[in-house]
């Protein structure tokens, strides 16, 4: 009986090995044609740890500098490339059939996003084409079937086992160390080629805020401000401050939503997750759904003039005053 239940644990073994040598991960890449997005580079890590071979699909329009970049990351076999109009805007209804058709060529076990605003429009699309359910905001891979995402607005975790033969992913960049960009030599190929225009929708056009300011979900230290910083003018002293600290500015959603800046500047539940070394939230409260974004910073600040604020419960350092006259002096004073 022993040497029975021995053969077969050594089996089963066996065979899952042999099975992680077959998974094959499809990442895709995001990026402007020109420069690969960081989180692309967080996804390969989180492909590698699935196991076996990491490819990444590049999709644009002249996106040959990018290419070369993915070639040239660790940890990634092969590039494929698809160039084409199609693909201006990137927009989610031309680059959906694009995956279809590379998945049915290359039959990949898990196809990789990240979850940004492109992963989010691109996933749930694809996943219908192939009935399965796409899984999002992963942050741990326990094995190639089962995964690690948080819930309820970050105050639990969750372990989930996915059962579908196409595992669709986006992952948490702050979640996965980014991939080195360099030495890797991985062969660039053509994806299958194909019309893939979308029909019903058309890419006009698209306009971007310039900013020589770090992009906050890779910054390194991020100013936020809230609903007590009163206006959108008065962003302008965390403008001055982040200036002197090369960071990116966010805001709460009450910042945003009152109108003192865009929403591409949200940190939160349904904005962007940050993780920076140092993290300075000006005059905000701390609510859940804020603290889902910025919780895992390295080292948070808080400046408010409440002291119950619970804000205070999640940060390392905490001032109590009046932001109108902390940040200027602290901006002075760095
Ligand atoms: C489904 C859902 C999703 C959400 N998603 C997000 C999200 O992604 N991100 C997010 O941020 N919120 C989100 N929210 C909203 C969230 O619940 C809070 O309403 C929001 O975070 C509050 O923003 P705030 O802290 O700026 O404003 P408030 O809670 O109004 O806090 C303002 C703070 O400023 C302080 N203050 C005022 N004046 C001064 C001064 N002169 N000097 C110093 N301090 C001052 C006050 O003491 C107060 O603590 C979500 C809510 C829901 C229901």
């Amino acid at each position: 009986m022993f040497a029975t239940c021995s053969r077969t644990l050594k089996t089963n073994a066996n065979f899952a090995s042999l099975l992680q040598r077959f998974e094959s991960t499809l990442v895709i890449a995001e990026h402007n044609n020109e420069v690969l997005a960081p989180i692309t580079l967080n996804a390969i890590t989180a492909a590698k740890k699935i196991g076996g071979d990491v490819t990444v699909l590049v999709a644009g329009t002249k996106c040959g500098p990018v290419s070369e970049q993915v070639s040239k990351a660790k940890d990634v076999a092969r590039v494929l490339v698809a160039e084409g109009d199609a693909f201006k805007g990137f927009l989610p209804e031309a680059l959906t059939p694009l995956i279809v058709a590379t998945q049915k060529q290359h039959n990949f076990s898990h196809i990789l996003t990240g979850a940004t605003a492109f992963g989010k429009a691109l996933l749930p699309r694809v996943a219908i084409d192939f009935d399965v359910s796409p899984s999002s905001d992963i942050i741990g891979i326990k094995s190639p079937d089962t995964f690690v995402r948080t819930i309820y607005a970050g105050n639990a975790i969750q372990t989930i086992k996915l059962k579908d033969n196409i595992k669709l992913v986006s992952i948490r960049g702050t979640a996965f160390e980014a991939a080195a960009a360099d030495g890797g030599s991985a062969k660039i190929e053509q994806a299958p080629a194909g019309d893939y225009s979308p029909k019903l929708v058309e890419f006009i056009k698209q306009e971007l805020v310039k900013s020589d300011r770090p992009e906050l979900t890779a910054a390194k230290v991020v100013v936020s401000g809230g609903r007590g910083m009163k206006s959108g003018d008065n962003f302008e002293i965390l403008f001055k401050l982040a200036d002197k600290l090369n960071a990116a500015v966010g805001a709460s959603r009450a910042a945003v939503d009152a109108g003192f800046c865009p929403n591409d500047m949200q940190v939160g539940q349904t904005g962007k997750i940050v993780a920076p070394d140092l993290y300075i939230a000006v005059g905000i409260s701390g609510a859940i759904q804020h603290l889902a974004g910025m919780k895992d910073s390295k080292t948070i600040v808080a400046i408010n003039k409440d002291p119950e604020a619970p804000i205070f419960q999640v940060s390392d350092y905490g001032l109590v005053q009046d932001l109108f006259k902390a940040v200027p002096e602290l901006t002075e004073k760095l």
